[in-house]
């Protein structure tokens, strides 16, 4: 079977890796031709084929899917009238809008931020008034790692959240949440509605960007794992959803805040390569090929540490125990996600001890 996939950065190659194994091949409708997941299979660019390129994407696989969210839905939707695609449109414009995901979190009773849509200045003014500050505001569509979001905490900083947020789209302004901590979700749902979940991540970022992630998430209660079980599976039910998807939230006193779905792999899964028994990304192939879905039981507390900006020497991470290099075939930039590193360990102590020893050798990295 092949399959195909919008997109051909890391996530599009660790499913290819995942695929392979049981004969699943690949192609990417990707602009880069020198995309991370070039190695894997055929590239497909609009930019080489102009015009004929989605026509060329639909001939070269039997099954369809995506590795990123900022598609545009017209293409997805095109592909769809001739061929399957897993997940289905409905997810994707769900999680390609925060308004259509709010509203998906109120009608399924899931907690979420308050919030506004935001036209003009004077609607920011008035979500001010009424949400309080500081107050988080994001552009509906096509934000990403931080981007697209301005966090008000002086009502003086109104004109500028408008003048650098707004580009004919509405936006959304959000009540900020004092969360203790950032915790996702991944979970996955196979063609015959069987649903598994992994366990909750805790997460970390630096400067917007992920920058590590523990799991299971420390001191979570068995309640806590059930209640954002129950979330997420509600949003998979709603939405129909074929593949993998991913709940991030937020954790108060108050208990969890929804903040968004990604309908896909996420970077706060890559752990599961080799800590659970089987992979997000083997899960997310097996759900869009039909077949029955593996385990989503983690093998051994693990931790997920980005490699951002600067590669970090091979052997240096190697020699560290139960540590697994995953590099995706970038050229180094600042802020840039390189390739992430998987460690695993028989109890939480020793765990910290081998993130301790791998920040050490990542020329960017604050402490883990
Ligand atoms: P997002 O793009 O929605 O994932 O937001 C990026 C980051 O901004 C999150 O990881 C949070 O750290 C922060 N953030 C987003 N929304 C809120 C909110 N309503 N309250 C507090 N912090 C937020």
């Amino acid at each position: 079977m092949k399959i195909g996939i919008f997109g051909g950065g890391q996530l599009g190659r660790m499913m290819a890796l995942a695929g392979y194994p049981f004969n699943l091949r690949f192609s990417f409708y990707e602009s880069a031709e020198n995309c991370p997941s070039a190695p894997l299979g055929e590239v497909i660019s609009d930019k080489v084929l102009g015009a004929n390129s989605l026509e060329a994407f639909l001939a070269s696989a039997d099954v369809f899917t995506y590795e990123f969210e900022n598609i545009p839905a017209l293409l997805v939707e095109y592909i769809a009238q001739h061929k399957p695609v897993y997940p289905s449109v409905k997810s994707l414009a769900v999680s390609q809008n925060r308004l259509n995901e709010k509203q998906l979190f109120a009608k399924l009773g899931i907690p979420a931020a308050a919030y506004h849509q935001v036209h003009s200045q004077a609607d920011l003014q008035q979500a001010v008034d009424t949400l309080g500050l500081p107050l988080v505001v994001k552009t509906t569509m096509g934000g990403y790692d931080g981007k697209g979001q301005f966090v008000i905490r002086q009502t003086e900083q109104v004109a500028q959240a408008w003048a650098e947020l707004q580009q004919g789209l509405p936006l959304i302004a959000e009540a900020f949440i004092d969360f203790e901590r950032e915790l996702s979700m991944i979970a996955v749902r196979g063609q015959d509605g069987d649903t598994r979940c992994y366990p909750l991540a805790w997460n970390v970022h630096h400067q917007g960007i992920l920058s590590h992630s523990v799991v299971p998430a420390p001191d979570v209660d068995a309640a806590t794992q059930a209640q954002a079980e129950q979330y997420i599976t509600s949003i998979l039910h709603e939405l129909n959803h074929v593949g993998v998807l991913t709940l991030e939230m937020f954790q108060t006193p108050d208990g969890l805040f929804a903040n968004e779905t990604a309908p896909r792999v996420h970077n706060s899964g890559h752990w599961s390569i080799e800590g659970a028994i089987c992979s997000q990304f083997e899960n997310h192939m097996r759900a869009v090929a039909g077949l029955p879905l593996g385990s989503t039981q983690e093998l051994r507390p693990s931790a997920m540490i980005n490699i951002i900006g600067q590669h970090p020497k091979t052997a240096d991470i190697l020699a560290i125990p139960e540590a697994h290099l995953h590099l995706y075939g970038k050229a180094e930039r600042v802020g840039r996600k390189l390739g992430h590193i998987t460690v695993t360990a028989n109890d939480s102590n020793t765990l910290q001890v081998r993130m301790a020893q791998i920040a050490k050798c990542l020329p960017n990295q604050m402490a883990l």
